[in-house]
């Protein structure tokens, strides 16, 4: 510590629930976590290395504590030898990887496997499956050990039919899966859902993937934070890179409480990415609010009425979709779209949609009481995909992020994956390694004009037409 006693972590700045990234210059500094169902049961968040004190110097710099630079830090050392240190804006794991649904689904960006084939044909989409298995795999010994103790719900992942004619989608989608890639789908109808999964009252159907479990995020953040710590990587919170400058080969990164000099900077800031952070990085994602609400504890007869024997992850067929899932302690939670700009996010509006739309599902549950309601900022890329790569090959400066809210299994890959670029190891030839996220270009100042209008769009399409 520069003077030898305070510590810059002290007092924490408060949550801005109004913080907007599109507007704001950055994800502030020291602030507290957002109020979720994750942080508040938790436990308390583990031990860190604290505020950067004074200059120093790091083999790897990963920029971002959520999911993504904690695995990305964790395959770094055991993996590479190399010895990273993290930098955080806030609170470990302060951005989506502490405020999302916790539902690990075998995808990573918003594209179905119908979608890939017509965009990179059969054979790029099959070696899309085949990446995306094997991260699910490694999703799945990571919270099967006991350092990452975070309650997982296996039981594969629900997609259920909003409406009657979303039905022949669905079941051309599960075709898709099973006759191209092998995959073991199932189509189950409303009277099945209802007689052994779960009384959707909206539902005409579902498709049914094996692979699906839900966690409690915060614990597997936590976890993370823990692995990560042992192996040797430094995690210093309430740092914010506040510049960069490039010089001779490296990278100066100032924050608060001193610069950090660094060959190589992994930068793992998805939705929470400041718009100067860096040019590579600059307008390359569309940060969308997504919300989520937690009601209290379910009585036995809301649970009979709502016929829920299930726990892994349930999202509907919406555009805009709902995710939802039954808490281990009985308690539901919801999530979906929310508010365009930040200045809106309390807006009740947003709430009150996202009661609606449990209603619909579970009328025995209108108007029950919330513990929890919070937000937080998706990164959605303009290609729906994400990216883990190095953009430019004469600066060691690499990437991941883009994954449109389907974060919470891909990421402990797509650590895996840059950390192998850092090292130099090939990986696959798959378009989300090969080619940079791609810029919003001339659209940019427009993008929430167009946002507003695609979600009257998804709204009459999803609802009405
Ligand atoms: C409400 C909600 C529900 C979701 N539900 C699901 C779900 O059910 N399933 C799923 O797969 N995905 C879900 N997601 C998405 C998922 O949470 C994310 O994809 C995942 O957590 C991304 O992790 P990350 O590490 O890439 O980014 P984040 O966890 O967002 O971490 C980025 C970090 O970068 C830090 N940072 C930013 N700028 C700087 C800087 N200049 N200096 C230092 N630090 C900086 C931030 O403070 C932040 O902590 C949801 C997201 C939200 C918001």
């Amino acid at each position: 510590m520069p003077d030898g006693s305070i510590p810059l972590c002290w007092p924490k700045a408060s949550y801005d629930p109004k913080y907007d990234p599109i507007v704001d210059a950055g994800p502030g500094h020291n602030r507290d976590f957002a109020p979720t169902y994750w942080v508040g049961t938790a436990g308390p968040a583990p031990e860190d290395d604290g505020p950067i004190t004074a200059d120093c110097e790091a083999d790897v710099v990963v920029i971002g504590s959520g999911y993504t630079g904690l695995s990305t830090a964790i395959h770094l050392a055991k993996d590479h030898g190399l010895q990273p240190l993290v930098l955080e804006a806030n609170s470990v794991a302060w951005g989506c990887s502490t405020r999302n649904g916790g539902q690990a689904q075998i995808s990573s960006g918003r594209l179905k496997r119908s979608q890939w084939i017509k965009r990179w044909g059969v054979d790029v989409a099959r070696a899309m499956h085949d990446e995306v298995t094997e991260a699910f795999r490694l999703f799945e010994d990571l919270i099967a050990s006991e350092e990452i103790d975070c309650d997982p719900q296996p039981g594969g992942h629900y997609y259920i039919a909003h409406r009657d004619k979303v039905m022949a989608g669905l079941r051309r989608e599960c075709e898709v899966l099973n006759q191209t890639f092998g995959y073991g789908a199932k189509i189950l109808s409303r009277e099945e859902l209802h007689a052994e999964h779960v009384k959707d009252q909206e539902a005409a159907g579902a498709l049914w993937e094996p692979d699906g479990t839900c966690i409690h995020a915060a614990k597997l953040a936590f976890g993370y934070v823990r692995m990560a710590r042992r192996l040797g990587a430094r995690i210093h919170t309430a740092s914010p890179v506040m510049g960069w400058r490039e010089q001779g080969g490296w990278h100066y990164l100032r924050t608060p409480g001193g610069t950090v000099k660094t060959r190589t900077v992994a930068v793992a800031t998805a939705g929470y990415t400041p718009v100067g952070l860096h040019k590579r990085t600059k307008h390359r994602l569309m940060p969308i609010l997504s919300n989520s609400m937690v009601t209290r504890v379910l009585t036995p007869s809301e649970l009979e009425a709502c016929g829920i024997q299930v726990t892994s992850p349930l999202t509907d067929t919406r555009t805009l979709r709902h995710y939802y899932r039954l808490l281990p302690d009985n308690r539901m939670q919801i999530g979906s779209r929310s508010a365009v700009t930040g200045r809106d996010a309390e807006n009740d509006k947003h709430l009150a949609l996202l009661r609606r739309g449990l209603a619909r599902k579970f009328p025995a549950l209108e108007g029950i009481g919330l513990d929890y309601s919070w937000w937080g900022w998706v990164d959605v890329s303009h290609d729906m995909m994400p990216r883990i790569c190095q953009p430019d090959r004469e600066s060691r400066i690499f990437y991941a992020m883009g994954y449109g809210g389907n974060g919470v299994m891909y990421s402990a890959q797509a650590g895996r994956r840059m950390a192998q670029q850092i090292a130099g190891e090939k990986t696959p030839v798959l378009p989300i390694f090969n080619s940079p996220l791609p810029s919003h270009g001339l659209l940019t100042p427009f993008r929430r004009l167009g946002q507003r209008m695609a979600y009257g769009w998804y709204y009459l399409k999803d609802e009405i037409i």
